[in-house]
């Protein structure tokens, strides 16, 4: 069973320049629940007190989802995280000795010693514990299992394997998830980061290896490069994995939109799933395959995303679509006509950098109507 556990809230949110509104978090919350996504982390109570309400407010909306905060492995974090009544808490703390010597100025023991005790600490205060080990990646294996032993035998139920700068591939990913697959028998949760690209690519392979919890942020929000993308982890382990996550994925177009609005980082055109642009075909070999049979270039059914097929007429439009998209609105075309009707198309596209739109169409056609002699022998 694996189980998506959506980080927009918290680590989408730390996106630099990212801040959502109270009324924002709620909503978006609301949405990814009633979605079917099962977790959410939902932001960092030790930053405010208004982080902590904020926090609390979504916790009362009483939603399907479970709910996690996070923290540092502190007193300081801990106690905030307690007073947000959610289900439960990421504990992070460092892993890689760059870290934990550079950042912390510690060593390996200090770093175990308080896994030993803020693991019990933070289930006396009735939370679960999540053990969220930073910069993973980079760490010796020997210590990364280290770590993840002791966290297991404090009693935490799962273990997040943090790549937190993204410099894995699908491969070495692969090897070291299922090297911690066979040492503990806790979850395991992969955090990807996609300074590579390979964000959606590496979470798969953690799947694969046997991890049982997933980050994702919608439209890949996150720190520097993002996250993995919500819409690409759930329809890639469908359909290249035969793996439901039970996320009704005809609500992507929307949830996308809310999280592109309220972060105000709006999403690419070509970007997979929810780009505006990726279900929008002008080549005329495209267009006439798809209309052949929807097979030829259609990888999956858009609508199980809640979209649909576009065609559009551009530079590289055949004569068969031109008098296809007439045809749908109410003119028919002789093939002279479609052929000077094209010529037009592509003019307009090339200086306009943009399909035409039912007016411009409308225009191409009385341009080329009165001067067609066909025509004027109607
Ligand atoms: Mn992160």
């Amino acid at each position: 069973m694996l189980t998506v556990n959506d980080t927009t809230l918290r680590d989408g949110e730390q996106t630099a320049g990212v801040a959502f509104s109270a009324e924002e978090k709620m909503g978006i919350a609301r949405a990814l629940s009633s979605a079917g996504v099962p977790e959410l982390e939902i932001g960092i109570p030790v930053m405010s007190e208004e982080e902590q309400e904020i926090i609390r407010a979504i916790s009362g909306q009483g939603l399907d989802a479970r709910l996690m905060v996070w923290g540092r492995m502190c007193e300081e974090d801990l106690r905030a995280a307690a007073k947000c009544r959610v289900d439960i808490v990421n504990l992070s703390i460092p892993v890689s000795d760059l870290q934990i010597g550079h950042k912390l100025k510690r060593d390996r023991e200090w770093v175990l010693r308080a896994i030993r005790r803020f693991v019990p600490a933070a289930l006396d205060l009735g939370m679960e514990v999540c053990v969220g080990a930073e910069d993973a990646s980079r760490a010796d294996t020997d210590f990364l299992l280290k770590a993840a032993e002791t966290a297991e035998y404090a009693g935490a139920r799962r273990f997040r394997f943090a790549d937190t700068l993204g410099v894995l591939d699908p491969f070495a990913t692969y090897e070291i998830l299922r090297t911690l697959r066979v040492t503990v028998d806790m979850e395991i949760e992969m955090h990807a980061h996609n300074d590579l690209g390979l964000a959606t690519a590496n979470t798969l392979a953690a799947v694969k290896a046997g991890a049982t919890h997933i980050n994702t942020t919608v439209n890949g929000l996150g720190e520097r490069a993002g996250n993995v993308p919500l819409e690409e982890a759930v329809m890639a382990l469908r359909h290249l994995h035969g793996i439901e996550s039970g996320i009704d994925s005809r609500r992507f177009p929307e949830i996308s939109r809310l999280v592109a609005q309220a972060s105000g980082r709006p999403v690419p055109a070509n970007k997979s799933i929810v780009g505006e642009g990726v279900f929008t075909h002008e080549s005329g070999i495209h267009v006439d395959g798809l209309i052949k049979h929807r097979s030829n270039y259609q990888n999956f059914d858009p609508a199980e995303v809640g979209r649909h097929h576009r065609m559009v007429l551009g530079k590289h439009s055949g004569c068969s679509a031109v008098i296809r998209a007439y045809a749908d609105l109410g003119m028919m075309l002789d093939e002279l006509q479609a052929g000077s009707i094209l010529t037009r198309i592509r003019q307009y596209a090339g200086s306009c950098k943009h399909a035409p739109g039912v007016e411009e169409l409308k225009l191409f056609y009385l341009e080329t109507a009165t001067r067609s002699p066909l025509r004027l022998e109607v």
